[in-house]
């Protein structure tokens, strides 16, 4: 069951967002002292949309296309042209996304988290932009890349949280950590693609193939036995009712399977509450 949006709401939030934020609409990816280069990274709004808009969406005036600096944010209106099956109540309260290719640019800076002989070539990744809340009643931009066919899906479910008023701490490429999936962990980082194998085994993780997504996973560790990764995960490893904790059958765990996402909380061993993807792997 899909729920479209009501188009009204869009065109309301498309001019609200031209009347009281001028030239930079949405504010770029994360918080941290990164995000200067995660701007100077990312590729124009008009290259989003005109990836992204379906038949007969309109492309931006190019006398009004920002500074190539600013994030490939576009208006919703037209960053949603395909993404129908978005919580309307999500527009209503601010939410704004996008999905965009990766460009040059973005390729050399997921050095860390991509090469060649990786299962998924770059062509098949996208760069998806979401408006989320942070754990300081605050709202700020993350950024996720995930695989191509399911970036409108994660626009879709982050719509949902984001309606939810689930808090999210950071979202920030692991490139941002090197690459490195435990320095993201112990950040609190929710991250998707990393061309990586599974933890603590062999063969490719999901994560690899940009079907994964791991939310929160401080609130929401990784679980094998004794082990809690991370580390700093561990006063959560007994599932207390905090901010940013998922709970089994909860609206976070509904508004991921309502696009496709299962829950790697269900699991039996290892238990991996952090760990949503489209395969149940
Ligand atoms: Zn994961």
């Amino acid at each position: 069951m899909r729920r479209r949006r009501a188009g009204a709401a869009g065109v309301l939030l498309l001019a609200l967002a031209a009347c009281t934020a001028g030239g930079d609409p949405v504010p770029s990816p994360g918080r941290s002292p990164a995000g200067a280069a995660t701007s100077a990274a990312v590729s124009p709004p008009a290259t989003a949309a005109a990836a992204d808009a379906g038949p007969g969406a309109t492309a931006p005036d190019p006398a009004g296309a920002p500074d190539p600096a600013t994030p490939p944010v576009v208006a919703p209106e037209v960053a949603w042209a395909d993404h129908g099956a978005v919580a309307p109540d999500a527009y209503a309260l601010g939410y704004a996304g996008a999905v965009a290719p990766i460009t040059p640019e973005l390729a050399a800076r997921m050095a860390p988290s991509w090469r060649a002989g990786c299962p998924v070539p770059l062509e098949d990744l996208r760069y998806v932009t979401v408006t989320h809340r942070d754990f300081e009643g605050g709202i700020a931009t993350g950024e996720l890349v995930v695989h191509a066919d399911v970036a409108d899906g994660v626009v879709a479910v982050f719509g949902e949280l984001f309606a939810l008023g689930y808090p999210i701490r950071s979202m920030r490429l692991v490139d941002d950590f090197g690459g490195s999936d435990d320095a993201s962990m112990a950040a609190d980082n929710t991250s998707a693609f990393n061309c990586r194998p599974i933890s603590r085994g062999t063969g490719w993780s999901e994560h690899a193939y940009g079907r994964a997504i791991d939310l929160n996973p401080v609130e929401n560790p990784y679980v094998r036995g004794a082990l809690v990764l991370p580390s700093e995960g561990a006063p959560f490893a007994a599932r207390p009712d905090a901010p940013g904790v998922v709970h089994a059958g909860d609206a976070v765990v509904r508004a991921f399977a309502a696009h496709g996402w299962l829950w790697g909380g269900d699991w039996t061993s290892p238990v991996d509450y952090q760990h949503f993807s489209t395969t149940g792997r």
